[in-house]
């Protein structure tokens, strides 16, 4: 396997990936989804509440607010030595709100919980949970701990894991006339017209639409449009709660993991059979 990394800052990643095939690099974007582990408010006791608000659909607010995550510092509930179900320090994280709107109308936003572990806050200041009038009080404790977004959406360290073929652009040359038909139809501005000739500007742009082959006015078209064989661009954004290599570097290891275990059942069941 051959990995180039085309693009990345610190929560996209755009990578090209050569010689494995489509069932590696599906279960690697599924992996980046459902397996890897990030952090979410899971659970949340209401100690006062005057709004207008139920309890429900402010806990539901908080679960859905994107958390920082330390991989390293926490457990997953599961694999906790506590094994309890309030959890520890070691898999879980207590954030605490105490908002009073004593003049007129306020918006409590993300920015006003407060984390007992500074690492572990949310990523944006600005998410609006609540509105308080006059009067109006909130209080309460949340709970935020590991979880994998096989379970709850809430638990995707990416908001994107998608991949695509590698494009190949054909032109024969003998045959095209340069009428930029194909240039001006594409929507991915992929191809160009210099001196008289087309040429590929931006081959990872193309969708492989077709729509260059099918404006063409030469018969067979002059263009082609094909895909590399076991060659894949791999794009990640990641919602900010790990960065986009971390992301992948565990989707790779739980990955490695499974194919262990799967190959350890195989092997049991032959000697069964044998
Ligand atoms: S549409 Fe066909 S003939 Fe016209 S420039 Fe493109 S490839 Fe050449
Ligand atoms: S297949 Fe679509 S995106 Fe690719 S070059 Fe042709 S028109 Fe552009
Ligand atoms: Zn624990």
């Amino acid at each position: 396997m051959e990995i180039k990394v085309l693009e990345k800052d610190d929560k996209n990643m755009r990578l090209l990936i050569r010689g494995v095939d489509t069932p590696f690099v599906n279960a690697l974007r599924r992996n980046v989804l459902a397996e890897v582990p990030c952090m979410a408010i899971d659970e949340v006791v209401i100690i006062e509440n005057s709004s207008v608000l139920h309890d429900e659909i402010i806990a539901h607010r908080l679960g859905l607010i994107p958390l920082k995550t330390d991989l390293d510092g926490y457990n997953l509930p599961e694999e906790c030595p506590c094994q309890s179900e309030f959890g520890c320090n070691l898999c879980r994280v207590t954030l605490t709100l105490d908002q009073e709107a004593e003049e007129g109308t306020i918006t409590v936003y993300s920015g006003e919980l407060i984390s007992e572990n500074p690492n572990i806050v949310p990523l944006s200041d600005k998410i609006p949970i609540i509105k308080l009038t006059k009067g109006q009080k909130l209080k309460l404790e949340a709970y935020a701990r590991l979880g994998k977004g096989k379970k709850h959406a809430k638990w995707q360290p990416a908001s994107t894991s998608a991949y695509k073929y590698l494009p190949q652009v054909k032109i024969d040359a003998a045959r095209c006339d340069a009428c930029g038909k194909c240039v001006e139809i594409c929507p991915r501005k992929v191809l160009e017209k210099t001196e008289g000739k087309i040429e590929v500007r931006d081959l990872l742009a193309c969708t492989l639409c077709q729509d260059c082959t099918d404006v063409c006015p030469k018969e067979p078209p002059a263009i082609d449009i094909g895909w590399e064989k076991n060659a894949f661009i791999f794009s990640l954004e990641s919602t900010g709660a790990l960065p986009p290599e971390r992301i992948m570097i565990e989707a790779v290891k739980i990955l490695d993991k499974e194919l262990e275990e799967f190959a350890k059942q195989f092997e049991v069941e032959k000697l069964e059979k044998s």
